[in-house]
């Protein structure tokens, strides 16, 4: 399986190059934010907490999240060719969990590092906000997120530059030169296209 952990700032490009891979490479993409989105949509009590959390700029508590993606994965069909994760982990913990969790079922993942300057994943989410309906995406909250992201996420990466397959992308092109370049490296470790998508 071609599990891919697609990491970066929030506004940096992970959604969008998420959609392109399940387009032509035929994973399956898990957005933690759209998870807990839906969970808040269904007006449970977990919800409730979640939504308390989120439209304050706060990340959702280790334990629930890696409880949340052990599910999934356990759920994963057996035909599933690999997994985009896209805003898990981060935390240091949430990828101690996560490496635990694939290696008990024979699997690995390579971390794709979406590398976006602060004032452009602010100029894109503030236009997102225009129309995205996301209590989250207003400036201070925006703020808030990036200092988190800074202290809390950012040292993910440098754990998976020590422990396992980490590439760095460029991500301040366009949308198609950002994919180019992941489309190279995933490629390269012999990852296999859907045939609707092969060039002949
Ligand atoms: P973005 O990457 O643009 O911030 P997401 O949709 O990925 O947006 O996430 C929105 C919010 O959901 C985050 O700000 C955080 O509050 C919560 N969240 C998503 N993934 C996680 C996670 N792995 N751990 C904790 N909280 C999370």
């Amino acid at each position: 399986m071609l599990n891919v952990i697609l990491f970066g700032a929030p506004g940096s490009g992970k959604g969008t190059q998420s959609e392109l891979l399940v387009k032509q490479y035929g994973l399956q993409h898990l957005s933690t934010g759209d998870l807990l989105r839906a969970e808040i949509q269904s007006g449970s009590e977990l919800g409730k907490e979640i939504d308390e959390l989120i439209s304050k700029g706060n990340l959702v508590p280790d334990h629930k999240m890696v409880h949340l993606i052990a599910h999934y994965i356990d759920a994963l069909p057996k035909d599933c060719k690999g997994v985009i994760f896209d805003g898990y982990p981060r935390t240091v913990e949430q990828a101690d969990a996560l490496t635990l969790l694939l290696r008990r079922r024979g699997m690995d993942s390579v971390m794709l590092e979406l590398m976006v300057d602060e004032d452009e994943v602010i100029k894109r989410l503030l236009e997102r906000g225009k129309t995205s309906g996301r209590a989250d995406d207003n400036f201070d909250t925006i703020k808030k997120r990036l200092r988190i992201y800074q202290e809390v996420t950012k040292p993910v990466s440098a754990y998976y530059l020590k422990h396992h397959n980490y590439f760095l992308i460029n991500g301040n092109y366009t949308v198609d030169l950002t994919f180019e370049q992941i489309d190279n490296i995933l490629r390269l470790r012999g990852a296999k296209k859907e045939s609707s998508t092969q060039k002949p």
